[in-house]
């Protein structure tokens, strides 16, 4: 890591956020001390993230969610709205073949597998479920097209209903970052940080952390300087630093 450079002026976003909360010889990075730090200034900077993808019911958000792998969800917000209008119940898109759905959704790429996905999960909530997304982890993780992700934004979106943590790129990264998790997967970076963070704030949590990914903590050149986490953050990336480097707190 080359050394970092001195910023010309530290954004007021972390005026009240200066002073490492762990000596260095104590330091454990998952100390619950130091997580409800974390959560505190996460909770101060992105306090009300929500989902970005545009729903209106369990439903749509469950299809908003399958078509967003691999994709942006401004990109899926411009092709829900025509499809929702064409499709807006499970029954009327478990009636329809796979290929009538590809050109509303092939902006979003991968598009005819979400296609046959996003119509099987129609099919599965309309025959096995009457017509109702299905409110449990299990039940969910049996919807085509449905993996964990998927199931833990609509169980914690809309229903309100903390099974796990979203773990997608952002939170993977950062989790990473922040040395939360040294897993390099979505399956056990989930389970560490459903060690870690009080099951009360995991919904929050992943909204919080997407929010943050987007806005500073970005894949290349995160914007350090601006982070209210700067001071608690040992990353080996980081673009500015106050506190000592962790070869090992890699994205
Ligand atoms: S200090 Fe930098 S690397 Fe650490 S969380 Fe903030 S933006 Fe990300």
């Amino acid at each position: 890591m080359p050394a970092a450079k001195k910023p010309a002026k530290r954004s007021s976003a972390s005026a009240d956020t200066t002073k490492p909360i762990t000596p260095p010889k104590t330091y454990k990075p998952t100390d619950p001390k130091r997580v409800q730090e974390i959560l505190k200034r996460l909770n101060a900077r992105y306090g009300g993230a929500t989902c970005a993808l545009t729903h209106r019911n369990a439903w749509e958000l469950l299809d908003a969610t399958i078509l967003s792998a691999q994709c942006t969800d401004v990109r899926v917000n411009m092709v829900t709205p025509e499809l929702f209008a064409l499709y807006p119940t499970p029954e009327s898109l478990a009636q329809q073949q796979p290929e009538a759905i590809e050109p509303i959704i092939k902006s979003t790429g991968f598009f005819r597998n979400k296609a046959k996905s996003i119509v099987g999960a129609a099919k599965a909530v309309t025959e096995q479920f009457g017509g109702k997304v299905p409110q449990t982890m299990a039940e969910l993780l049996t919807v085509p097209g449905a993996a964990r992700k998927t199931a833990n934004v609509v169980l914690g979106t809309w229903f309100g209903i903390a099974e796990g943590v979203v773990v997608d790129t952002h939170v993977h990264r950062i989790s990473r970052r922040l040395e939360l998790t040294h897993a390099n997967d979505a399956k056990s970076i989930e389970q560490d940080l459903m060690q870690v963070i009080p099951k009360s704030r995991w919904i929050d949590f992943s909204h919080q952390v997407i929010h943050h990914g987007r806005q500073l903590c970005v894949a290349r050149k995160p914007k350090c300087v601006e982070c209210p986490l700067e001071t608690i953050c040992h990353a080996a990336d980081k673009t500015y630093s106050s506190v000592p480097i962790h070869k090992t707190a890699t994205p």
